[in-house]
Formats: C-alpha cells, structure tokens, sequence
C-alpha cells in the first residue's frame, strides 16, 4: 500500500526515544507503522539533551583532572582547551549517533516517516501539517537526518487502528517579569547556539540538568551562580546526598543561592542580564539582583500536547500531562501515550521501557492479556561529577510512606581502587526492608555511580539481597566492591552477640 494511504496499525506521533522505540518496535514485529515528526528526528536525548550534555560533561571532566594533575603526583597545570572546539567536540559526537535515529534508518526499518506537526482530527485520524520554522540549532547530522524529507504536510490525513502520542516535554519558563524581553537559554539553545564562552551564567534552577551544566560551564571558566527555589539542589534525593554535590559545586567555585523566588528578569545598562530575586534566606523582604551575561534556564519541564489537538481526539490531560492508565492507555484505549509527555519519570530509559510496553499492548487483543507498567525499579543518575546515582526508596521517602529500614552506608574511602584512583569523594547508602537483606532502594555518590548502581538495580528486580552480593565474589581492586562492601556490613549485623558466643564455644572446643 502507498505511504500515507489506508488505516496503519500505529501512528506514533514525535521521533523522540519514545516513538523511535514505539515505531521500531511495531515495524519489527511486521506492523504496519508511520511516525510523524515535526522537528528534528531523535527528540530531545539526542539533540538536546542527554548526548550534548554529556559530551560536555566528558570534556569538562577532563579539564577538571588536569587542574587538579597533582592529585595523581604531576606537576600543577593549567589546562589549555578552546570553548568553540569542545563544542565543536560535542556536535560531532552527536553526529556519529544520529544516524541510529535519522529518517533513512526508519525507512529502512520499513516504518513510513512523515515530516510535520500532527494533530487529532477525530479518534481515529491524524492530519499532519507545516511545522513551526525549523530550530536554526542544526548540526550537519541533524541536517542529514532531515535529508529527503517529505514536503511537509500539507494536511494530508493518516489513520490507523491505534496512535501512540510521544510528543516529549520541553523546558518550562518562568512566568516572571520581563522574561519575553531578554536573551536566554534552554537546553534547545545552550548546544547550538551559544556562540562564545560567556564571563558569567545564572543558572535559574538546581535539578539535575541546572547541576549538570552549571558544573560544566564552570569547568570551562564561565563565573556561574545557581539560584533554586528550594532549599535543596536535586529535590529528589535525600538531603546527605544533595549537600555532598552542593559541597563539591561550591568548591569548584559554583554559587549556590538557594531559597530564592525569581521575580524579574531585565537587561541592565552594562548589557548584562538583571535577574532580580527574593532571597527568603536572608529575610521576608530581601530582594536582590544579580547580573550576569547569559541566563540558562532549567527550573523543569512542560508536557507537549497543547497542539495535538486532544479534545478532538477526546483524550485526557491535566497540568502534568496526558493521562494514562496501567497499561499506557489514554482515556481512549486505542490511544497510548509514552515517555516525557507522560511522566512520571522524565528519563530516555523511561520513553524506552514505556514504549516497550506499548509494543506489547497493542499487539495483544485483549486487555486481561496486556501489560502493566512497572515503576517498581526505576534507577537514574544525575551526570555531575562525582555522579548521583539513585534507584528505589531513599530515606526520605522512606520515612515520608513510614517504612521501616535498615542502613548500609560505605564511603568511597573504603574501596582501595578509589584511593589509588584518586577519586575517594562519595559513598554508598543501601536501604534495607527492617532485620532483612532485601534491598529497598540504594543512592550512589562518586565516579562511575550510574554504572555501578545497575548490580544493585539487578539484585532489586531478580529479588536478589544483600546477603547474596556480599557472597558473590567481587574482582579486587574494583569500584564495585561498593556493593561488595555493603553486603559486608549487612552480614556484620548478622553476627549478634549469641551468635559469637557459639563460636567462641566451636573454637573453644577445637583447641581441646
Ligand atoms: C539537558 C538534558 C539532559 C538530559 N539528560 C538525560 C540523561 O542523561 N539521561 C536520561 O535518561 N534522560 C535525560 N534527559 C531526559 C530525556 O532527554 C527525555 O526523558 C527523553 O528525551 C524523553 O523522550 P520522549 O520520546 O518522551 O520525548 P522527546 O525526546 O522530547 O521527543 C518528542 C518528539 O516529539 C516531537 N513532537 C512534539 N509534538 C509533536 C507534534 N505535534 N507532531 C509531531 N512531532 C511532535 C518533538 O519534536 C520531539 O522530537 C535529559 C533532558 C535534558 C533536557
């Protein structure tokens, strides 16, 4: 059948994680699929998101440990790099992955990709059209990845028997005073269209994505201030953890004003930008102002459905995003919804595993036999260096859901490879179910956290304890002795006085 004619097994709408995993899926299973796409093919995670923010970071890791060259016993050194060619670093390793994303591999996959902005018609049918002026931020892969596509649009109507929305999150901007009328950044800027190093940054928010970037752009020189609403950077974790980073950030030289509600943004005689705030640390009525030469915002992100059109759809949304059930379904079955759009969990690994799941469900005819999704054990990290790493419970939300727990806590210090590595700063904390070894939820403070929190993550889904990674025998010297070492001090509290009586008795009796 011609591309674009007759009724499809799935419409994805957005080529982000979410509708590349959705689409890929379906097309190699032997469905029938299009995937519209109104911007650039691969979402938010390939151009601006995960893949330039780390390329940034690995660059900027590598300053950090040329100014810091003594600590490994070389001569003290400053580090010799030019902004523009780490940039320039970072679009050529997003290039070298965008071809897994771009529209000739789909084709190839026998999925139909469509080139514009969809929106519902009815239930059952979406009609694509113009998109809105392409981003100017394109890389050469990105520009390739467009290559031959369709005109866009144009109205044309697609319909199938089921859609998937994967239209993703973008940044949410502060609704204060004066925003419309200043230069700013978001993360669908800061990558391409940051032409030259600037003296000074306000980052306007402490989640991950203001730590990540607010560390690496003081790694590149930049004078840069975090302002965060709350009292805490990275609100998700527990509070020993946000403070270890917080520590590590102000010695780098980052500030931090926590406790701060943006009020106003202008441009100031000096060309600089004014970002005036309340500071509620020092006071009810402290405002302040600071200036700097770029705004980077970051404070969170806003569902993408306001253009879909969903109420001729007749699908759900509320202020967090389209609604969904267990099952991905929409508050029209054949309707489902992956990834950002839907939360709760902003992640790629989310979009991905949320779009496995739809895979599954729309192949399945009947709703007994379908798949629920399972939030049970989500990991994340947030990439500052040392790396955040959480999966499960943490202790607060632990205390908050009153769950009774047992702490492991081992620091880095401990593990003879962070010490002859010089990366001894961070820690593990494994919160145990009271008196067991099953593990409830872990959070990793170091180098290479994200990767070791996955023997943790593993031992959660496989119900696998503490227990049992302390007798698994880990190679030595290793950063995974982490896990090794907090299955040790589990097996300690094992070891009760009456237990150590008995064997004093044992060896007693052997020396008889
Ligand atoms: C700076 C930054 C760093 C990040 N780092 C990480 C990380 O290290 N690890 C991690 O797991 N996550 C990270 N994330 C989050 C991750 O990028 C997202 O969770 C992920 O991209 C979500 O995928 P998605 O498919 O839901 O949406 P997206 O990737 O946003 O894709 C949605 C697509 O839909 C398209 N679209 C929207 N509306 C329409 C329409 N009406 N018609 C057609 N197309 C439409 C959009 O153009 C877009 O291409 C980061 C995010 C940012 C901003």
């Amino acid at each position: 059948m011609k591309k674009g004619e007759g009724v499809y097994n799935v419409v994805v709408i957005g080529a982000g994680t979410a509708g590349l995993v959705t689409a890929a899926g379906t097309a190699g299973l032997g469905g029938r699929v299009a995937l519209i796409e109104r911007n650039l093919m691969g979402g938010d995670c390939l151009n601006f998101g995960c893949v330039p923010s780390k390329a940034l970071i690995s660059s900027a890791r590598l300053i950090q440990q040329i100014r810091d060259a003594e600590k490994w016993g070389l001569d003290r050194q400053e580090p010799q790099f030019a902004f523009e060619k780490i940039f320039d670093r970072m679009r050529a390793c997003r290039a070298k992955i965008a071809p897994n994303d771009s529209q000739e591999r789909f084709e190839s996959l026998g999925v139909d990709v469509f080139r514009g902005e969809a929106r519902f018609v009815s239930p059952h049918e979406v009609e694509i059209y113009d998109p809105p002026s392409p981003q100017s931020s394109q890389s050469s892969a990105q520009s390739r990845s467009r290559g031959g596509r369709e005109a866009p649009g144009e109205g044309r109507r697609l319909r199938a028997k089921n859609f998937v929305i994967a239209t993703g999150s973008r940044a949410a901007i502060p609704k204060i005073e004066g925003i419309g009328t200043v230069p700013y950044f978001t993360n669908e800027t800061i990558f391409d269209e940051l032409k030259q190093k600037p003296e000074s940054m306000i980052v306007l928010g402490g989640g991950p994505i203001g730590c990540e970037l607010a560390q690496t752009f003081r790694r590149f020189g930049v004078d840069v201030t975090i302002v965060q609403r709350g009292d805490q950077l990275l609100p998700r974790e527990d509070r020993d953890v946000a403070e270890f980073l917080e520590r590590r950030l102000i010695n780098e030289g980052v500030r931090i004003i926590k406790n701060a509600d943006a009020r106003s943004v202008a441009i100031s005689d000096a060309r600089k930008v004014a970002l005036e705030f309340l500071d509620r640390q020092s006071g009810p009525l402290a405002e302040r102002t600071l200036f700097a030469d770029a705004l980077l915002i970051a404070i969170g992100r806003t569902p993408n459905f306001r253009r879909l059109d969903l109420k001729s759809a007749e699908v759900d949304v509320n202020e967090s995003g389209v609604c969904v059930n267990d099952y991905l379904q929409t508050s029209q079955r054949h309707i489902y919804a992956a990834g950002d759009v839907i939360g709760p969990f902003l992640f790629t690994h989310m979009a991905d595993a949320q779009a496995r799941v739809i895979v599954r469900n729309i192949l399945v005819p009947f709703q007994f036999l379908r798949q629920k999704t399972d939030y049970s054990v989500v990991p994340w990290c947030t990439y500052t260096d040392p790396e955040v790493a959480h999966v499960g419970l943490g202790e607060k939300e632990a205390k908050q859901k009153n769950v009774d727990y047992d702490l492991f806590v081992v620091p880095l210090e401990d593990l003879d490879r962070a010490v002859v590595e010089s990366e001894d700063a961070g820690f593990v904390k494994v919160l145990t179910a009271k008196g067991s070894d099953k593990i409830l939820g872990a959070a990793m403070v170091g180098p290479h956290a994200g990767d070791l929190l996955h023997e943790l993550v593993l031992a959660m889904k496989a119900g696998i304890g503490l227990g049992m990674i302390a007798s698994t025998i880990h190679a030595y010297p290793t950063f995974a002795e982490l896990a090794h070492k907090a299955g040790d001090k589990y097996n300690k509290t094992r070891f009760t006085p009456r237990a150590k009586k008995i064997f004093t008795w044992l060896y007693e009796h052997a020396r008889r």
